[in-house]
Order: C-alpha cells, then structure tokens, then sequence
C-alpha cells in the first residue's frame, strides 16, 4: 500500500494529484470570495469566481470545474436549488460554505448531493483541507484496494471481515453494512437518512434513532476508547463520518 501520509504545508502542496486544474466559488461577498480564492492557492491552478447562483450554474456547466465551493446564502437561487441544478448532470464534489446553527439546511443540502460542507467563519486552512479531502476522495473512488487500515484496525471490504491487531471481531450483518457505508465515503460525512437508505433501504423508521443504537455497539466493538470516538465522528443533528488516517 502506497504510504499516503503528508506532512502538512510544502509537502502536501507538493503532491501534484491533489492539484486541481480549476475550482469554482459561487459566492456572492467579494471579501469572501477573495479569503477563499487566497485559501486555494494551493490547491487548485485556477480559481473560478461567480458572484451569484444564476451565474454559477452556467460557469459550472461551461467550465466543468474539478470542484465547487458553494455558499448558501446568494442573492438570486437558493443555495440548495444550485446544488441540485448542478447534480442533475454532474458529480464533481460541492463544498458547501453554510451559516452556523443551520443543521437543517446541512441535513437538506448533504441530502441533494453536496459532498461537504464548512460553517462560516471558516479558517482557510480548514477550508482548504476540506477541499482536498474532497479531491482526494474523487482520486481514490475506484476501490482498488478493498482493505482499509486504521492504526492497527483493518478493514477488509472483500472479505467482510474486521481485525483489530490480526484479531477478528464480529459485527452483525446491520454493523457491518452501516461501517461498509461510511468507510465508502470515508471522511465524507453522511446523513442520517442517507445511511439509514444504504442500509435499511425502504424500511420506515427514524434514521437517527435507529443509526443511534447501532453506532453505539459498532463503536464499542472497532473504537480504542468508544466514549472518545475517534473513527465515526458523529456531526450533531446532521449524521456521521468516518475518518480513516491517510
Ligand atoms: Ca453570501
């Protein structure tokens, strides 16, 4: 397995696969649209900048950008009907810049396709780790590799198997199918409902109530210390994410 770890800085900006050709912001503040274009020196070649959703439609589409970054609060579409636009025909990652306290919106935006989201006030490096999280991920889609380690966790996809220092520990059929979801998106967060559909399919129910109970005992078996997880990171009101160290 290819040693992916990157020490943060010059090495990471060095890696030329997380580089993207161009990255479009639709974002309607110029001084938020400069912070973020500053933030992604970096990460992309070219930098797209759209003032207005209408605007960053037809950018979108003219430009096919290997990522978008997306404020909610525009002055002419709902943030949500841009993302939604976008995906009808096509899939690069959207990053969402939301306002704090909006868990609703979060839940409705990760639901009609956006990839991530980032809470303003948002530090650039945070944004820019995001972003490349995201880059990253578009990189690593095709599963090559149906094994997956964390610390000495190993996850192996193939075989429906998970050990913990060559250790097996059983996971029930639902255990395993919510920690196959989230290590197929692995530091994407999902929605409860998303999840609760990848698991469940068409069962009825409350997602988070059901998710609640079964992230508990999955924690128990694959966390070090379940009551400081530090695999499935729960986002409050929204759903989880796992994190797996590159
Ligand atoms: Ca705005």
């Amino acid at each position: 397995m290819v040693d992916r770890h990157v020490a943060p800085g010059r090495a990471e900006l060095a890696e030329p696969a997380l580089r993207a050709r161009s990255i479009l912001v639709i974002e309607d503040e110029p001084q938020i649209r400069r912070a973020i274009r500053n933030a992604l020196q970096g990460v992309a070649e070219r930098v797209l900048e759209a003032g207005a959703g209408s605007e960053g439609i037809d950018l979108a589409a003219a430009e096919r950008p290997e990522l978008v970054v997306l404020d909610l609060g525009l002055p002419d579409v709902a943030g949500l009907d841009v993302c939604l636009e976008i995906r009808r025909w096509a899939n690069m990652p959207i990053v969402v810049l939301s306002a704090r306290h909006a868990e609703h919106e979060k839940v409705l935006l990760l639901n009609a396709g956006a990839d991530d989201y980032v809470t303003k006030p948002f530090s650039p490096r945070e944004l820019a780790a995001r972003v490349r999280a995201q880059l990253r991920r578009g990189l690593a889609a095709t599963p090559a590799e149906s094994t997956v380690t964390a610390g000495d966790l190993t996850i192996d996809l193939a075989r429906r198997s998970v050990k913990r220092a060559g250790r097996p520990i059983h996971l029930t059929p639902i255990e395993w199918d919510i920690l196959r979801t989230l290590v197929g998106q692995a530091g994407r967060t999902l929605t409860h409902q998303q999840i609760f559909d990848a698991v469940w399919r068409r069962q009825f129910g409350n997602p988070q109530q059901y998710l609640r109970v079964y992230i508990t005992t999955l924690r128990r078996k694959i966390e070090v210390d379940p009551t400081h997880p530090q695999l499935i990171i729960t986002e409050p009101g929204v759903g989880y994410r796992i994190e797996l160290p590159h």
